[in-house]
């Protein structure tokens, strides 16, 4: 029996997206796509893709499943609600999946609003950065109506290594919150041990062989502890995207009565280096506040 797959449209053609819909067309997919900046899908036209004019000129053409991955909140809601955005033109059934990292509330409130009208939305935000982006290993965490989250099950299967469905609309936005908590309060707890290191005469690499091998090991020591050690503020992931996410976060936190003491000293060193023009830079960056602090410097 042939298998035929469905249509897919892509929306947000980033660091993120580019290399997602792209693993998809490597799957057998067809695909129409939308970029704000159109250039930006050329590599994936030369392939093969179709260019839409707007959200709702691709959502015209008939897409089974349209993927969305863009910055923020506001973007997303401007992709399906605005002038020209997908709700204006997509037919009962469109499943509508959206990638980007946003807030829980909002996703729940877009998925009432689209569910009125037939569209299914899920929230599948991702860890594992632009490289887990480019080599299909992402981890996805998912929320949504369980029949449409088994119809997008094999695409999300294509660009993931991990596709968790978590429950209702928002609770994989709710998950993904999870995850920059528990990443970026291990980071602050990384760079608090390579100033200990550092500052007490004790080589920071071996530090880092040492305490990774242990109970202490994480992605972040063994990742970027040693970018920390050699000054390597490069990008990865920028403090900027950080700090949006931690926006969502502590937005979040607030509405469910939780407090969150580290992961709101940890958003303020991210501000902090922001502030100072550091908002391009990768999250190990966030050491230039542990440095300004201790009035040292890890590379000395
Ligand atoms: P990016 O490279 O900056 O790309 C953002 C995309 O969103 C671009 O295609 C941009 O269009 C589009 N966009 C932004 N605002 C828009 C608007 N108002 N209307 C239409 N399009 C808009 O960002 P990214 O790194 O791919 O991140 C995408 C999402 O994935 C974010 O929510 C981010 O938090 C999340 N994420 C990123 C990473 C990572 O390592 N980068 C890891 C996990 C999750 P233009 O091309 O016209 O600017």
């Amino acid at each position: 029996m042939t298998d035929i797959k469905p249509q897919l449209g892509y929306i947000g053609l980033g660091i993120m997206g580019l290399p997602m819909a792209r693993n998809l067309m490597n799957a057998s997919y067809a695909m129409t796509i939308w970029n704000r900046t159109p250039e930006k899908g050329q590599p994936l036209v030369e392939r093969g893709a179709e260019l839409a004019d707007s959200p709702a000129d691709l959502a015209k053409r008939g897409p089974a499943v349209i993927f969305i991955n863009v910055t923020d909140t506001p973007d997303v809601e401007a992709v399906l609600f605005g002038d020209n955005g997908l709700a204006s033109a997509a037919k009962p059934g469109t499943i509508i999946v959206d990638h980007s990292t946003i807030s829980p509330d909002a996703t729940r409130d877009f998925a009432k609003r689209l569910a009125e009208q037939g569209i299914d939305f899920l929230d599948a935000p991702v860890s594992g950065g632009d490289i887990g982006a480019q080599q299909g290993t992402l981890s996805i965490m998912v929320g949504g109506r369980d029949g449409a989250v088994q119809t997008v099950m094999p695409m999300l299967e294509v660009v993931g290594k991990s596709v968790i469905h978590l429950g209702e609309a928002g609770l994989g936005q709710t998950c993904k919150a999870c995850n920059q908590i528990a990443g970026m309060v291990t980071l602050l707890g990384v760079c608090e041990a390579l100033a200990l290191a550092q500052q007490s005469g004790l080589e920071m690499g071996k530090m880092i062989q040492a305490v990774g091998g242990g109970a202490a090991g994480s992605w972040q020591l063994t990742n970027l502890g040693p970018k920390i050690a050699a000054g390597d503020h490069d990008p990865g992931f920028m403090i900027d995207l950080v700090n949006k996410d931690l926006a969502i976060v502590l937005d979040a936190a607030e509405r469910a009565g939780v407090p969150l003491q580290g992961t709101a000293q940890i958003a303020d060193l991210f501000k902090q280096v922001a502030a100072q023009g550091g908002g391009r830079l990768g999250t190990q960056a966030v050491a230039k506040a542990i440095e300004s602090a201790g009035g040292f410097s890890f590379n000395d």
